[in-house]
Parts: C-alpha cells; sequence; structure tokens
C-alpha cells in the first residue's frame, strides 16, 4: 500500500504535538515512523523538538537505512535502527512510536516489565508488556533486544530508556502508547496504595473466553 506522503507527514507533526503535550517526550527525545510504501519508510528528524516539528522536516529512508531524502541539517534520530527492525520483521505493521513516558519508562529505569493483570482493558489490548533488555543506544544491540517481542507484542518497555509500541497505522501505534503509559501510571499509584488487586484465574479465562485465547506467550497464566 502507497500512502499520501504529504498527508502522512503531517500527520507525523500532530502525533509529534501530542506526546510532546503530554509529556511523554522531553526536549527533543521520541521518534515517529511511518511506512509509506514497502521498503521505505517517512522518520522524525534528530536534534528537533517532537512538539514543534514540520512536514518538510520528515527524513525518508528506505529498510537498509539509507537516507532517500532530508531537508538540509535534518537527518535521521540513530534509533531509527529499532523501527527498521520492526518493518523488516512486521510486513503487516505500517507505524512505529518511541517515547519517554515518565511512569512507563520508570518501570523501564528499574528494569520491570508491565506484567500485573489488573483490568481487562489492558489484557485485551497487550496482554502483558514485557521488558526488553538494555542496550547501547545507536547500536545494534536496541533493535537485536526487541526482535525477540514483535511476533506476539505491539507495545515494549525498552530497559533503562522508554517504550516502543507498533500498528497498523500511526494513530492506532499513537494509542498504544497513551495506553502503555496510562496503564503504568495505574500500577504506580495503586502500589502505593498498597498494592494493585490482580484479577483472578477464573476472570481471565472468563475474559479470554469473550476475546479468544491470544498467543501463549502474551496470555497471563498463573499456573505456569
Ligand atoms: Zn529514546
Amino acid at each position: 500500500m502507497i500512502q499520501d506522503e504529504m498527508r502522512v507527514r503531517e500527520d507525523i507533526c500532530e502525533i509529534g504535538r501530542r506526546m510532546y503535550g503530554r509529556r511523554m517526550v522531553a526536549a527533543n527525545d521520541g521518534n515517529i515512523s511511518v511506512r509509506i510504501s514497502p521498503d521505505v519508510i517517512l522518520c522524525t528528524p534528530t536534534g528537533v523538538s517532537k512538539g514543534f516539528m514540520k512536514p518538510e522536516q520528515m527524513c525518508k529512508i528506505d529498510l537498509s537505512g539509507n537516507v532517500l531524502e532530508a531537508a538540509e541539517g535534518f537527518g535521521p534520530s540513530s534509533e531509527v535502527k529499532m523501527h527498521i527492525r520492526v518493518y523488516q520483521k512486521r510486513p503487516d505493521i505500517m507505524a512505529v512510536v518511541h517515547a519517554h513516558p515518565v511512569f512507563a519508562t520508570s518501570f523501564a529505569v528499574m528494569g520491570r516489565a508491565l506484567e500485573a493483570p489488573i483490568m481487562p482493558e489492558v489484557i485485551v489490548n497487550f496482554g502483558k508488556i514485557p521488558l526488553a533488555s538494555y542496550g547501547t543506544p545507536s547500536t545494534a544491540e536496541i533493535p537485536d533486544a526487541i526482535e525477540p517481542y514483535l511476533e506476539d507484542y505491539q507495545a515494549i518497555l525498552l530497559e533503562s530508556h522508554g517504550a516502543l509500541t507498533w500498528d497498523r497505522d500511526l494513530i492506532s501505534a499513537y494509542m498504544k502508547m497513551e495506553s502503555v503509559e496510562f496503564y503504568a501510571e495505574l500500577l504506580y499509584r495503586t502500589t502505593q496504595l498498597g498494592g494493585p488487586r490482580e484479577l483472578e484465574e477464573e476472570k481471565l479465562e472468563r475474559l479470554y473466553g469473550v476475546i479468544g485465547k491470544q498467543s501463549e506467550k502474551v496470555c497471563f497464566d498463573r499456573r505456569k
């Protein structure tokens, strides 16, 4: 599928403004990409706040990392390597969002995955949100660390770093990021209140009966 490029550039700017407005990224942090044809993506430039981007600043690159088009002084982020790995491994995925939302990143810094089954919406949306092990920025370590999770999940925490979400369109990938942060904040606040009450096995089984059993990795199962 070929997407209307100008429209995609404008959409990326709009999502950037929302991420910045919701304090999911500080200063120039975070990055967004959208696949516009099977082997070409548009991604946000390095060194620019996601709250103040212009459509003409987006970089066009292929899935080998070659820059096909970039405005003077606006190269792609070094973190685009992890976006590329998602597109390489998941031909169905059209958008990837990376941010440092404060609650999700707090769990990532503590080295803790989001794995408590505390509310049905989270289970329906994600199942568990695993933690990809630490990688040195700008190296292949981060793409390698996320690869094991790409098939079964649509959101992960990046150890000591932030969060990454992917989906079949940009709005959906961004909404996943909002939901990850909401889930992380709920876990944080309920822990302060004495610890969240997790759904019992029987409620989980009934929920899986309604939504259909997800992949075994994603499901919460205390019998394992
Ligand atoms: Zn980052």
